[in-house]
């Protein structure tokens, strides 16, 4: 189970009895917010900062467990901030400043100096406040009474952005060929995205799982048949080829577990060895949470795949996509997003349908695929771009709608959506921003998830919604 360190500051200077009083309040804090917190994190009390030393001794314990995720701090008292700088400094994790206080209300009738010294985050927090910002950590602040609904919603928050980042530090990228020929958005520093995310973006010859592909068993294939045929309706008769995709996904499964990879890559210009593109055995693998990107696209594949992360103990769908084609009847414009085969079934309004159709490009045998229209409701589309320099987050609030009209003749899987505030701002607003074909769409993540989750990783961050103008997108 991920933790959360909850680390608290003080100081000697108000006696052992304060600072017993601060530790019995933070344990009793602690016991409340795991209440609250259990079904996605534990969070766990360590020794109140008195001193620089335990400081020290608290953010190395911290950084030392593989299960914490990140740290709460919080100042009971007041807590001189120098105490902070060395612990600080040795801090990698996601950290949280809980701005709170142990009481909710003023005690008008009985209050005197010992309760003020003893409850004085706006003092303290304040103090420690100043020194994050002198030593330019980025960092989280939640303020207010910490039994409040919306300061739990905030920590909640935290806890699965800071998962999802330590999963990032720890994402695998299976490239299964190149960047498809010269596509640039798709391209970029893999260099970069190791430093800054943690993803270790490795190539292999997509020939690896076609080897992997012609050793799995025909009761491999079977069970894979079974899964398919259980929770999808077979519209084909060409059983044959549904065959090929459940064999590659034997192998594919195969290859994830062997080698720990949390995302990967194909590209249908390179399917040395493959009959098809795969196509449900990639939808069906996104499904598990295992991040996918086509055209050799490794950055949204890592990135899908820790947005699924992220996503994880919340209702709603979130994968990858590509923005194809639009609507653009006046005032009520719509997108429509898909793409070759690979549209992941989490975006599936109703069961999806296993259809065979020829692939108009690539020279492959046609394809087994999912066909489904997508679901409905609030969302947010998303995605990561290199900009030479440095790399920029693009999140836009979006609307994802029922297709107004059937497409019978329309092979693949596909959702639709409405752009924030409209088409024309919510368009031009990406365009400019270099936003990519390749995207995250989300229905369970917020533009608050992503803020913070750029935010952490030092990531420029550029928002397109309601309270988007024009003036705005004239800035970008
Ligand atoms: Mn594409």
């Amino acid at each position: 189970m991920s933790k959360l360190y909850f680390i608290p500051g003080s100081q000697d200077l108000y006696g052992e009895e304060c600072l017993r009083q601060v530790a019995a309040d933070c344990a009793e804090m602690v016991s409340f917010l795991n209440g609250k917190l259990n079904d996605v994190v534990t969070v766990e009390l360590l020794p109140t900062v008195e001193t620089s030393r335990i400081c020290v001794e608290d953010i190395r314990r911290a950084e030392n467990d593989d299960d914490c995720v990140g740290v709460i701090t919080w100042m009971h008292t007041f807590s001189p901030a120098k105490m902070w700088i060395k612990g600080l400094q040795m801090l990698r994790k996601p950290l949280l400043h809980l701005h709170t206080q142990f009481n909710e209300k003023l005690p008008y009738d009985t209050i005197d100096m010992d309760f003020m010294n003893l409850n004085q985050a706006a003092h303290g927090d304040r103090e420690y406040g100043f020194i994050l910002a002198r030593l330019g950590i980025a960092h989280e602040v939640v303020a207010g009474y910490y039994k409040n609904e919306k300061v739990i919603s905030r920590i909640r928050r935290f806890a699965e952005v800071a998962k999802a980042i330590s999963f990032s530090k720890n994402t695998l990228v299976a490239t299964f060929g190149n960047n498809m020929r010269d596509v640039a958005v798709t391209d970029g520093n893999r260099l970069e995205c190791e430093i800054r995310y943690g993803w270790e973006i490795k190539y292999w010859g997509i020939g690896e799982i076609g080897k992997l592909a012609d050793e799995a068993s025909e009761e491999e294939v079977d069970a894979k048949m079974k899964e398919y045929t259980d929770k999808y309706t077979m519209a084909t008769d060409n059983i044959e080829a549904v065959r090929v995709q459940a064999r590659y996904e034997v192998a594919f499964e195969k290859f994830i577990a062997k080698n720990h990879v949390s995302a990967f890559t194909d590209n249908f210009q390179d399917l040395f060895g493959l009959k098809q593109l795969p196509g449900i055995a990639a939808q069906n693998l996104m499904g598990k949470g295992i991040g996918f990107g086509p055209e050799g696209d490794y950055k949204i594949a890592a990135f899908s795949a820790v947005l699924m992360k992220m996503a994880e103990a919340r209702k709603g769908a979130t994968g990858f996509i590509e923005d194809y084609t639009y609507d653009l009847t006046e005032g009520e414009e719509l997108e429509l997003a898909s793409h070759m085969l690979e549209v992941p079934v989490s975006f599936a309004a109703g069961k999806p349908a296993i259809e065979v159709h020829p692939l108009g490009i690539g020279g492959k045998e046609d394809p087994a695929r999912l066909v489904f229209d997508g679901v409905t409701g609030d969302g947010i589309q998303v995605t990561l771009v290199d900009m030479g320099d440095h790399f920029r987050i693009i999140c836009a609030d979006i609307e994802l709608v029922a297709q107004p009209k059937p497409m019978p003749k329309l092979p693949v899987a596909r959702i639709m959506y409405r752009h924030k505030p409209n088409f024309e701002i919510g368009t031009a607003g990406w365009c400019y921003a270099g936003g990519a074909h390749h995207s995250v769409v989300s229905t369970a993540l917020t533009r608050e998830d992503i803020a913070l989750f750029a935010k952490l990783t030092g990531t420029e961050l550029i928002t397109i919604g309601d309270d988007t103008t024009m003036a705005d997108i004239q800035r970008i």
